[in-house]
């Protein structure tokens, strides 16, 4: 069986090795490194960065667990940011992940060929080498993987001295001075917190009250809490409508004649599927109004020889979602048994401090009055190991179904919540109830005792209706 993919992002590399393990004959056609732009632009860069900044916050912490400097006074205070060797180390670290990547794809046995590829019909994909070569290759299935790139606005075009997205963002070699952020989700929310603990002063700019608008109200307070306490400024309900870009710095017009002035100005307001130009009409493969490519749960395009998986999908854009769709379309194309994708149990991460992970159902989804939901919150005030490690904002919140005790979601807003909401997606994955959570044994003293003790207060709460 010959497969075919384009794009060398989680999306393509996953369903590469699953192919070439199943012994299929594979080509991953990548424009860049493997790796894609998880690697080399989005996921490890930024969680990269996010690494340097928390040491500013260990240091600020270290005073109040005792450390001195020898001459006295805090360490954090004589901490100063060298950018370039931040950016340099972060560099370093995606090129040496990606290397990786590529050598493990190799080692299973698939083909990656360095260039860009479209589809020249539902059996065929034409690849423009980066050697300037073409050639055509003939295949029995492809997978579009092609990723997604950072929505601009026409005013807002990235120039990499002044105004940044993601992509350009690693080209800074100095912190910058006053940092303004467009967009208060995910991305934005993680830059922000970055740049303020390196020492920027930052604006954050939100279209909502709440930042974090798709999240757990309470998670969310917490980290506009964290970010304030670190001196950034939020704008709440405004809107970015304009930009200016002087000789000294950049200013953001966010209403009729209110604008915010910066040094450098990033804008974090989503992505966009990037499905141009890769001969999808030639293969009949039909797309949506906003640019993306519908696929079923086994990640099947409307033509049953073209499949697509990741942020071209434009479903939930994550690595882990992109690395699934790609595996699901390699098992299903190959014949073999596939799980439909669990929309319901999803889990991500937004690397904050305290990070906000969450899984399955969402506070709002719990708060539907028709659905039988209860909800326990579990603050981390109490937990002793929280406490030690001076980390006690945040907490666990668990949602189960009344009578059946069955996990269906949660959210964990902790240090380290990335690591801590396995246990809560392996339940909602597997349906476990609160019951069978409370009873598995976790380590004292330990952040995941506070999951454990939130299912025994749910575990507690059904005894009592009964
Ligand atoms: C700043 C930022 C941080 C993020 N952090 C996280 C995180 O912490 N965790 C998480 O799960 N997700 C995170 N994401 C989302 C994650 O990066 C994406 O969901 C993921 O990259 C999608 O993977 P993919 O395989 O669809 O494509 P990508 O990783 O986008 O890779 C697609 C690749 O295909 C290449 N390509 C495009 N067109 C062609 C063509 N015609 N021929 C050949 N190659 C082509 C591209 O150049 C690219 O290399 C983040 C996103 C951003 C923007």
């Amino acid at each position: 069986m010959r497969i075919v993919i384009l794009g060398g992002g989680p999306g393509g590399y996953e369903a590469a090795l699953v192919a070439a393990e199943q012994g299929a004959d594979v080509t991953v056609v990548s424009r860049e490194g493997l790796g894609g732009n998880t690697v080399l632009w989005d996921c490890v860069p930024s969680k990269a960065l996010v690494v340097s900044a928390e040491a500013m916050g260990w240091m600020s912490m270290a005073y109040r667990l005792g450390m001195r400097w020898p001459t006295g006074g805090e360490i954090a205070g004589r901490a100063a940011v060298d950018m370039g060797a931040v950016m340099d180390r972060i560099q370093h670290l995606a090129g040496n992940q990606s290397n990786d990547i590529g050598k493990k794809v190799a080692r299973a046995g698939a083909r990656i060929i360095e260039g860009t590829g479209r589809l020249a019909g539902p059996h065929a994909v034409v690849i423009e080498g980066r050697d300037g070569t073409s050639a055509v290759l003939p295949a029995d299935f492809v997978i579009v993987a092609t990723g997604s790139r950072p929505r601009t606005l026409p005013f807002s075009k990235p120039d990499a001295v002044r105004v940044f997205t993601s992509r350009e963002l690693f080209n800074l070699h100095e912190v910058p001075e006053r940092l303004i952020v467009i967009g208060s989700g995910a991305t934005g929310a993680e830059y922000a917190h970055a740049f303020a603990r390196l020492g920027s002063e930052v604006h954050l700019i939100s279209s909502r009250d709440q930042i974090l608008p798709s999240e757990d109200p309470d998670a969310a307070a917490v980290i506009e809490d964290s970010f304030e306490r670190w001196g950034m400024t939020i704008h709440r309900r405004r809107r970015a409508v304009g930009l200016e870009r002087g000789a000294h710095g950049v200013r953001v017009r966010v209403g009729e004649d209110e604008w915010v002035e910066g040094t450098h100005a990033l804008w974090c307001i989503g992505q966009v599927p990037v499905s141009a130009n890769l001969g999808l009409e030639a293969g009949g493969v039909e797309l949506a109004v906003n640019g993306s490519i519908p696929v079923d749960a086994v990640s099947r395009t409307n033509v049953h020889t073209i499949y697509a998986a990741g942020d071209v999908t434009g479903r939930i854009m994550l690595a882990s979602v992109a690395a699934m769709q790609g595996r699901n379309a390699v098992w299903h194309a190959l014949g073999g048994a596939v799980s439909p994708l669990r929309w319901d149990a999803v889990a991500y991460c937004i690397f904050t401090d305290p990070e906000v992970a969450t899984v399955g159902m969402t506070a709002a989804e719990a708060l539907t009055p028709q659905l039988p939901v209860q909800s326990v919150t579990q603050p981390f005030t109490g937990n002793s190991r929280a406490k030690m490690v001076e980390s006690t904002d945040g907490f666990v919140k668990v949602h189960a179904m009344e009578g059946s005790g069955t996990v269906l979601g949660g959210a964990v807003v902790a240090a380290h919540a990335s690591d801590l909401i396995a246990p809560l997606s392996l339940a909602v994955h597997n349906r476990l109830t609160v019951s069978q959570l409370a009873q598995a044994f976790t380590i004292y003293p330990s952040m995941s005792g506070s999951v454990s003790e939130a299912a025994r207060l749910l575990v507690g709460r059904f005894a009592s209706a009964t």
